[in-house]
């Protein structure tokens, strides 16, 4: 089991208030892609002291030392997610705005190629598609 954000938080010797932690649970409770507004909607209903500026300074905390890491999905809103959770790429519905998550082994490869030809070792990468439903029937 991967250890929680308040534990990685305290090992990279962040300072970890109350609200701080809520915020760090709340996250962590996230199977999805919150932008800060919808982390400030959950994150106050635990603690209704909570600013959406204290929600947005935290996350941006939290992405700086590398716990969350920051997706951008072309309508000009910053998600987040846990930076630990196990690697995945996105695809997102342009349409709804829903994003859909997948991994595939092929373009892992693909990319470690890519990187190997022109003379690198891949530390990481974004893969996003954007796409509309097709129409079935
Ligand atoms: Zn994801």
């Amino acid at each position: 089991m991967q250890d929680s954000i308040i534990s990685r938080c305290e090992a990279k010797g962040l300072r970890m208030t109350e609200q701080r932690r809520t915020i760090a649970r709340v996250i962590g409770e996230s199977a999805d892609h919150p932008d800060v507004e919808e982390l400030h909607a959950r994150a106050s209903a635990v603690d209704p002291r909570i600013s959406i500026a204290t929600v947005y300074r935290t996350v941006k905390l939290f992405e700086e030392a590398g716990i969350l890491e920051r997706l951008e999905f072309g309508d000009g809103r910053s998600r987040y997610e846990d930076a630990e959770r196990d690697h995945h790429d996105h695809l997102i519905d342009v349409t709804t705005g829903e994003v859909i998550e997948f991994v595939d082994p092929e373009i892992e490869a693909l990319q470690e190629k890519i990187a190997a030809r022109l003379g690198y070792r891949l530390v990481g990468h974004r893969f996003e598609l954007f796409g509309r439903p097709v129409r079935k029937g």
